[in-house]
C-alpha cells in the first residue's frame, strides 16, 4: 500500500513558486479500488505522479511498499517503481513505430528475464487483455480502446501490485470507457490496488472510494 504524509509540492519558474499539493495526507491499502476528481489544474497528475515515484514530494513523507521513497536514490527509486507500479494515461503514450507487441515487450525489458521470456509474458498480457489478433498491429493501426488495452498490457506487464491511471478514458467514447473500466475493476478483483483520475463522475462512483483534491488539498468525498 502507500502512505503519503503532510506532502507539499511546488514548482519554481525564474523567481515565481507555484504550490501545487499543500499539506496531502493520504494512505491507501492493498487492494483498494480508488478515484480522484477535481478540477483541471487541482494537482491530480502532480499526486500521481509521486506516488508512481516519477517525482518527489518538496516536502513531506511518502511510503512505497513501507520503503521511504525520500530516503532512495534515483536508481533504487526507479527500481522500487518498476517492481510496484504500472502507469496508464489519457492518451496512451504508445511508441507509434513498433507494434502492440512490441511496445509492451518493451516495458518487460526492465526485468531480469530473457528476451524470449518477455515475449512470452508480452503475449499473455495482450491476450488477456482480448488483443491478441492485434498483437502485430501498430497504434495508428488501432482504435482507441484497442490501444488503451495495449497500454494496460504493458502497465501490468512486470505484475506490478498498483496501478496508476490517469484520465485513462478521456479520449473514448462513453461505451469504450466502460469497457475500460470493467478491466480495471476485473484487475482490482485479481487483488491489484487501482487509483484511476477521473473527469467522469459516473466512473468515479463505480470506485469503492472517491477522494476529492482542490487547489492541492485531498479530502475524503
Ligand atoms: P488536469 O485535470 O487538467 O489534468 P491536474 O489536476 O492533473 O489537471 P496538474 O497537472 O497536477 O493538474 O497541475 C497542477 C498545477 O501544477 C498546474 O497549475 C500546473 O500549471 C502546475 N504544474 C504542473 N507541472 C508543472 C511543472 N513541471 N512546472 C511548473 N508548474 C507545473
Ligand atoms: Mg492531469
Amino acid at each position: 500500500g502507500i502512505d503519503i504524509q503532510g506532502v507539499y509540492k511546488s514548482y519554481r519558474n525564474g523567481d515565481q513558486i507555484t504550490e501545487v499539493l499543500q499539506d496531502v495526507t493520504l494512505q491507501v491499502k492493498d487492494g483498494e479500488f480508488l478515484a480522484m476528481i477535481g478540477p483541471s489544474g487541482s494537482g491530480k497528475s502532480t499526486l500521481m505522479n509521486i506516488i508512481g515515484c516519477l517525482d518527489r514530494p518538496t516536502k513531506g513523507n511518502y511510503y512505497l511498499a513501507g520503503e521511504d521513497t525520500g530516503k532512495l536514490n534515483d536508481r533504487k527509486l526507479a527500481a522500487i517503481r518498476n517492481r510496484h507500479i504500472g502507469f496508464v494515461f489519457q492518451s496512451f503514450n504508445l511508441l507509434p513505430q513498433y507494434t502492440a507487441l512490441e511496445n509492451v515487450e518493451l516495458a518487460g525489458l526492465y526485468s531480469n528475464d530473457s528476451p524470449k521470456a518477455v515475449r512470452e509474458r508480452a503475449k499473455q498480457a495482450l491476450i488477456a487483455l482480448s488483443m491478441e489478433d492485434r498483437m502485430k498491429y501498430r497504434p495508428s493501426q488501432l482504435s482507441g480502446g484497442q490501444k488503451q488495452r495495449v497500454a494496460i498490457a504493458r502497465a501490468i506487464i512486470n505484475s506490478p501490485s498498483m496501478i496508476l491511471a490517469d484520465e485513462p478514458t478521456g479520449s473514448l467514447d462513453s461505451k469504450t470507457g466502460r469497457e475500460v473500466l470493467d478491466i480495471f475493476r476485473q484487475l482490482n478483483q485479481e487483488g491489484k490496488t487501482i487509483m484511476i483520475v477521473t473527469h467522469d463522475l459516473g466512473i468515479a462512483h463505480e470506485a469503492k472510494r472517491i477522494v476529492n483534491i482542490n487547489d492541492g488539498v485531498v479530502r475524503e468525498a
